[in-house]
């Protein structure tokens, strides 16, 4: 079962992980962070937190995506199906799994 234990990929995606893990943490932080501060009573700067709280919100998003992708290869590590196309089953390409661990599709079946 070595050859399908993908120690490198484990390790990278496990990496990315806690990265992310990391980045999620701080973001979540500094929002909550500007939401306890008092609005300065200027009508442009309570319209700049918002947008900021909207960036911030889109870039959580974002990451959490990333994060579940992660955690869904680390699963596939796991059951033995890493490195599989989700199309056809086929095999994906080492250079592509080296360059995006977490990715779920060939390079012929990649959107
Ligand atoms: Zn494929």
């Amino acid at each position: 079962m070595a050859d399908n234990d993908h120690p490198a990929a484990r390790t990278a995606l496990q990496a990315r992980l806690a990265d992310l893990d990391a980045q999620l943490a701080r973001l979540r932080g500094e929002m909550s962070a500007e939401r306890d501060r008092q609005p300065a009573g200027d009508v442009e700067d309570a319209a700049l937190v918002i947008t900021d709280e909207n960036t911030d919100d889109a870039l959580i998003s974002t990451l959490s995506d990333d994060r579940a992708a992660v955690e869904a290869a680390l699963g596939r590590i796991d059951d033995g199906s890493y490195g599989q196309c989700e199309v056809d089953g086929g095999p994906i390409e080492p250079a592509r799994l080296a360059a995006r661990p977490q990715t779920t599709r060939c390079v012929a079946h990649a959107a």
